[in-house]
């Protein structure tokens, strides 16, 4: 789609699509939007319209057709997207506060910075989206397809990603203290620093991944698998380790005082330096761990 400059004397910006100007010389606004989202309920296909800053707040857009669509800083709070196509848009800094986009496929979407506290993505496919830095606060995001998705330095603190589908995703110092993330699939993602304390990955896959320093404080990783997880000098004070399959996993300078580990796998696993005074384990399980130098019990 071609997009032309704002006709505003000395604009920087593009002008909306179909549109003279752009969102902010436009002249009926209300209108405008009103107008948009009617076509797009209707099905038109606007993909990759310009349509940066637009307000559609509130507006039914089901289904809405907007693949590589360019929506920075859109307001979408409450809008309805559910099962809209966004694969490649940008939607940064968009306001996507208590939208619905259960079910919408936003591969590879640019959602940088995006404002989405209490927003649904339930079984939305976000395969290599990036979310850097974006507020997701309570947001619903159950099986969500995320793999190889970036949620560096994001702030879900209490979202529910059960069954989040997130192999290989970027999270670094992501930051779902009581998030859910029970029977998420997380093998060979980077979370390294990331800040979970209460959070619930019961069951979740974490073959591989990197949890290196990550704040796991009072977490319950019941039934985790955890093949070769990365997780030194990751804090798990108090965290439920039961019946978790450590095999090889690397806990290297670990603080788990307090934790749980009964009936957990430990065949293998490296607890150099690692810290577990008043931990809950058999003296057996400990026989099969590989490095203990230095671990203090
Ligand atoms: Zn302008």
């Amino acid at each position: 789609m071609d997009w032309r400059p704002c006709a505003g004397v000395g604009c920087p910006f593009h002008a909306l699509f179909e549109a003279e100007h752009c969102w902010e010389h436009l002249p009926d606004r209300r209108a405008y939007a009103r107008r948009l989202a009617e076509r797009l309920r209707a099905g038109e296909d606007l993909s990759g319209a310009y349509l940066a800053k637009v307000n559609l707040s509130g507006y039914d857009l089901r289904g809405a057709r907007l693949a590589g669509a360019y929506l920075y800083g859109a307001l979408l709070a409450g809008a309805q997207l559910e099962g809209a196509m966004l694969d490649g848009a940008t939607l940064q800094r968009a306001n996507l506060s208590e939208a619905v986009l259960r079910g919408a496929s936003l591969t590879g979407a640019l959602l940088e910075g995006v404002r989405g506290p209490r927003s649904q993505w339930q079984q939305a496919g976000l395969r290599q989206a990036v979310l850097r830095y974006a507020s997701l606060e309570e947001a619903q995001l159950e099986e969500a397809e995320g793999s190889e998705a970036c949620l560096s330095h994001a702030f879900l603190a209490k979202a529910n990603l059960r069954g989040f589908r997130g192999a290989g995703t970027r999270a670094e110092f992501v930051v779902a203290a009581e998030a859910s993330l029970a029977e998420a699939d997380l093998t060979h993602a980077h979370w390294g620093g990331a800040q979970l304390p209460r959070a619930n990955l019961e069951g979740a896959c974490l073959d591989h991944v990197n949890l290196v320093g990550a704040n796991l404080a009072g977490a319950c990783l019941r039934r985790v698998h955890a093949y070769k997880a990365r997780m030194g000098m990751a804090f798990l004070a108090g965290a439920d380790l039961r019946e978790a399959a450590l095999e090889r996993a690397i806990l290297r300078e670990a603080v788990l005082q307090g934790a749980d580990l009964r009936g957990a796998h430990l065949a293998g696993v490296i607890l150099e330096r690692a810290f577990l005074r008043d931990a809950h384990l058999s003296p057996d399980a400990l026989r099969m761990a590989s490095n203990l130098k230095g671990m203090e019990a």
